[in-house]
């Protein structure tokens, strides 16, 4: 694989490598086997692959959240080594390459960043726009493949590659998770090993609300979630919602399913320090 720094050297890389479909894959970089399966589909499926390693820096509302951050480039582009082929690129840029200057854009996205994510990270899903937009400008792709872990981002991403006409096909990838079903995360690493001896109850949790939720209402299945998994020392659920996959709307009464849409369970926990998010289809008849 080759490595670029620079948008002049991405330029170059593509200039040599016309052949499509482009294929990318955009990460802020601890890499895991998560992202890993996000570059595996995305060999499998194109020619030509970008990767991308940025810790976008617009998209931290919270500074200490940036801060902490992991960052282990050399792991990075050695685990990235055993899956991407001779002529894919891992383009891994400073913030000058990307803000060249300060990128005041501010984008709009209805309701679907009203909720969740976007009540509880103001201006997250604007500095996220800031960044793809930036990055699809850059790496010019066919295909962008990003995780269904971040459930709310792939929906803003649609909408955003709607809104300014790109023309690249937002592809979705499954959750990966460790044994104890715990998402895998960049930020699993950041956790206190007794909480994270703890942390399956998350998914454990989301897993039976979402077998729940045709038979009861959202706010009994909202109260069970957060009773077991706030029993936990250490862990406070932020928020737990109900929401279909097109407004993300959350849904206060079982009678509002429609049988044309798609409905999740999310979620968002504090597990001491660190924030952790994860969601789950609900099975519908
Ligand atoms: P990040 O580095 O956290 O910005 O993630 C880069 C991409 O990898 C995003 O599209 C994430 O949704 C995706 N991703 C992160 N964790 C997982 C996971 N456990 N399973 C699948 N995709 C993931």
């Amino acid at each position: 694989m080759k490595i670029a720094e620079t948008v002049a050297e991405v330029d170059k890389h593509l200039a040599k490598s016309s052949i499509s479909p482009a294929g990318f894959v955009p990460t802020m970089g601890a890499l895991h086997k998560g992202h890993l399966s996000l570059v595996a589909k995305a060999v499998s499926e194109c020619p030509a692959v970008t990767v991308s390693i940025f810790v976008n820096p617009t998209q931290f509302n919270d500074k200490e959240d940036l801060r902490n951050y992991p960052r282990n480039i050399e792991k990075d582009t050695r685990m990235l080594s055993s899956v991407l082929r001779e002529n894919d690129l891992v383009f891994i840029p400073s913030v000058s390459e990307i803000y060249p200057a300060e990128d005041k854009r501010v984008f709009s996205f209805g309701t679907l960043d009203r909720v969740m994510e976007g009540s509880h990270r103001p201006g997250h899903f604007n500095g996220v726009a800031q960044v793809v937009s930036r990055l699809f400008d850059i790496v010019k792709p066919d295909i962008a493949y990003f995780g269904q872990k971040d459930f709310q981002q792939l929906t803003i991403i649609r909408d955003l590659v709607r809104q300014l006409n790109y023309n690249i096909k937002i592809s979705s990838c499954p959750i990966v998770r460790e044994a104890d079903g715990l998402a895998m995360s960049s930020r699993n690493q950041l956790l206190d090993p007794a909480i994270r001896l703890n942390a399956g109850v998350i998914y454990r949790t989301i897993y039976e609300a979402s077998a729940l939720a045709v038979d009861e209402e959202p706010d009994k299945i909202r109260k069970y979630v957060i009773d077991k998994i706030d029993s936990v020392p250490h862990f406070t659920t932020e928020y737990f919602e109900i929401v279909d996959d097109v407004e993300l709307k959350p849904l206060s009464d079982r009678k509002e399913y429609r049988t044309d849409r798609k409905y999740y369970c999310c979620i968002a926990v504090r597990a001491g320090k660190i924030r952790l998010i994860d969601n789950i289809e609900i099975p519908l008849l």
